[in-house]
């Protein structure tokens, strides 16, 4: 399935919710959901629709995939391997979600949304472990630690970035040391470490269809 290139300002209309897929656009007074929270289209004023369980939990599918960016058959590898393991498939897909590298970057803030975090990961601007990882679904473990290449430091995107980290924060699970420009992995996420609105169960339920 082909990447969408459209608007993603359109996403987070037609999901209801702010995404930050756009950095720092995200927090100013020119965000598109501030100005026009309701759906995008011709009919997205329309009131009092009617949706069924299954549009209910397809909406919550495509808000998430859409969060974290992947395409249908990326997230749905994720959810499948997610069921293979043991606990509760969907907090184990949301830790997944949570470890890609591309994540970990934006966490971090090292880049302003998981977007920039994706291109830059695939330029080789990171070291995970002193080594060139470049491939944006890998896996962060426990322990493992992210730098930013010498020769990257001075990127603009990334200074700024890591600015407008404050306004974001860390999460626990993650260390920053912002001086050395390097982060480090205390443990992996808990379910409670995630605080946007996500219904993971709805997803369970529209792939165990
Ligand atoms: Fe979504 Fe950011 Fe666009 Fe606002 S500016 S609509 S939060 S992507």
């Amino acid at each position: 399935m082909a990447r969408y290139t459209g608007s993603v300002c359109r996403l987070c209309r037609r999901e209801n919710l702010k995404l930050f897929l756009k950095g720092d656009r995200c927090y100013s007074d020119k965000c598109a959901f501030d100005r026009r929270s309701y759906p995008p289209g011709q009919h997205g004023q329309r009131r009092g629709r009617k949706i069924s369980d299954y549009g209910i939990q397809l909406r919550e599918k495509q808000k998430v995939k859409r969060m974290y960016g992947l395409s249908e058959k990326q997230f749905h590898l994720v959810f499948k391997k997610a069921d293979k393991k043991k606990g509760i498939t969907g907090t184990n897909m949301l830790v997944a979600l949570e470890r890609r590298f591309d994540n970990v970057v934006y966490r971090l803030g090292f880049v302003n949304s998981r977007t920039q975090g994706r291109h830059f990961v695939r330029h080789n601007h990171f070291l995970v472990n002193n080594k060139k990882v470049n491939i944006p679904s890998y896996l962060i473990g426990v322990g493992d630690v992210i730098e930013i290449r010498e020769k990257s430091r001075k990127i603009q995107a990334i200074s700024g970035a890591l600015d407008a980290v404050v306004r974001r924060g860390v999460p626990q699970w993650l260390d920053l040391e912002k001086d050395s420009l390097r982060g480090v992995v205390k443990s992996f996420p808990v379910r409670e470490d995630l605080t946007m609105p996500m219904q993971e169960q709805l997803i369970v339920e529209l792939y165990s269809r």
